[in-house]
């Protein structure tokens, strides 16, 4: 079974998350780092919460995250969700900045579907790394798979 998932709803593409979704195409992990305080950031945004700068810089990270929280998603889904449920969406941090969240899936392998590990196994705290799926023409996103 392919891991791309019809008609899936992606993300939108803007100028400020532009680098992110360039660093996944080319199989980094960027997160925004504050050019004037140094305070990391994620999800992109224009100004520092921190000290208010515009100024960023991208850094990549090490892929390296845990798990911080999971569900499964129940009815109703989302139409293109509809043929993979029963599936995870997990909650990772990551190593270098626990603070730093993403949403994800964890998955089997690289290749494989949203649906491939059994939510039933999955414990907070376990460690995982990032994979990198694409999905569609565009956009190439970050999953999860156990370290
Ligand atoms: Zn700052």
């Amino acid at each position: 079974m392919s891991p791309m998932i019809d008609n899936a709803p992606l993300p939108a593409v803007d100028e400020t998350s532009q680098p992110f979704w360039d660093g996944t195409a080319l199989g980094e992990l960027r997160v925004q780092r504050c050019a004037a305080c140094g305070t990391r950031r994620f999800p992109p945004r224009p100004m520092c919460p921190a000290c208010q700068s515009l100024d960023v810089e991208w850094e990549a990270m090490s892929g390296r995250a845990t798990v911080w929280s999971f569900i499964v998603p129940h009815p109703p889904l989302l139409p293109a969700f509809m043929p993979v449920a029963p599936y995870n969406v997990i909650v990772v941090a990551l190593d270098e900045d626990p603070a730093l969240r993403m949403v994800g899936n964890l998955i089997a392998d690289a290749d494989a579907s949203i649906n491939s590990v059994d939510p039933a196994t999955i414990t907070i705290g376990e460690a995982v790394r990032v994979v990198f799926q694409p999905a569609g023409e565009e956009i190439v996103l970050p999953r999860w798979v156990r370290a």
